[in-house]
């Protein structure tokens, strides 16, 4: 049985505007153990599909299913969902600040969001929140623990956001651009303090990021979003050596890499992305797509679906395979 089991999520608000897309049709699966980066662009739907795991969404309309561990999410009572939040599944946000709470220490935070689930003393509960602290890399977490969130630099209070994520043990958690905010020296330790976590507590992980490079290292299977839509997924390997949607190559070519030369080759993505209220019909991407000419029409009418292209790996795409090739091998990477 698969860990975490999402098939055809739709989520979708309703406004005075008119019905807003977030998701349209998201299907993935993940295993204990596992890494998935799901990728785009902001308004892709990456977030809100998070979102709708974890059941914070109120106002949505959410159909498909979401199985966690066997058990459908999608229409369960919001009361039992909730008690699975932090004990079965718990997130990290990129904004530690925006996620805790001024007025409480850190260590109460994570005393509180232990003792939840967890019928033990304040003092046990406290000792745990110190060897959380200590775990995640704070420096003296005897005294810190008394500290306030304000008074922790920013990439200590990702990492207090961590512990108190993993404070309950969660066999899923869900990491919201983690490190969006941070330094890049800071944003490499912090993932690398994801992995280590991961996989000693053997999670499944999901990141969320508009940066490859954040899940390049991370990942074992990639995402890729756009206009509430899947347009491309695979083994981590494949994404990067082996990318077929033209969103993915733009992707890449926006990716700061230390081979400067194939991003300089690469074009940035023009544009920007769509409206989640008047998705372009078709393939959403056409207004942006450069190759859409190569195709001869059907970008701007038919919905390319997702198929496989070998290796578990699938695209959603109207180039042939060949003419992706060709593609790849005299604009993108000649030689
Ligand atoms: Fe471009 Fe057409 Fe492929 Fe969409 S389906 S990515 S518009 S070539
Ligand atoms: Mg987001």
């Amino acid at each position: 049985m698969t860990f975490l089991d999402v098939r055809d999520l739709r989520v979708h608000f309703p406004t005075d505007d008119g019905l807003v897309r977030s998701v349209d049709g998201l299907s993935y699966r993940l295993e204990r153990g596992k890494t998935l980066g799901i990728v785009g662009e902001s308004g892709s739907g990456k977030s809100v599909s998070s979102l709708a795991v974890l059941g914070l969404h109120k106002r949505a309309r959410i159909s498909g299913e979401i199985w966690l561990d066997g058990e459908e999410l999608v229409g369960a009572d919001e009361e039992h969902v909730r008690g699975l939040r932090g004990k079965k599944m718990a997130m990290i946000f990129q904004d530690p600040l925006s996620a805790m709470h001024p007025y409480y220490t850190v260590g109460q935070q994570i005393v509180e969001a232990y003792r939840i689930h967890h019928r033990v003393s304040k003092a046990v509960a406290r000792k745990h929140a110190i060897e959380m602290l200590d775990r995640v890399g704070i420096p003296q977490p005897n005294s810190r623990v008394d500290d306030y969130p304000h008074q922790f630099s920013g990439g200590m209070r990702q990492r207090a956001m961590i512990a108190m994520a993993l404070s309950c043990d969660p066999e899923l958690l869900i990491a919201d651009e983690p490190t969006t905010a941070l330094d890049v020296t800071v944003q490499a330790q912090i993932l690398d303090l994801i992995r280590d976590l991961q996989r000693e507590f053997g999670s499944a992980v999901v990141i969320i990021t508009h940066d490859l490079g954040v899940v390049a290292e991370l990942a074992d299977d990639i995402l890729v979003m756009y206009g509430g839509r899947c347009v491309e997924n695979g083994p981590s390997t494949e994404i990067f050596d082996n990318p077929q949607h033209p969103y993915t190559w733009g992707l890449l070519g926006s990716m700061p890499r230390l081979d400067r030369e194939r991003s300089e080759r690469l074009m940035p993505i023009k544009g920007t992305p769509p409206s989640l209220i008047n998705v372009p019909s078709g393939c959403a991407f056409h207004p942006r797509c450069a190759y859409a000419e190569l195709v001869g029409g059907a970008c701007g009418y038919e919905v390319p679906q997702l198929r496989e292209v070998g290796g578990g790996h699938q695209v959603a795409c109207h180039l042939s395979q060949e003419q992706r090739h060709r593609v790849w091998h005299t604009e993108i990477e000649p030689n």
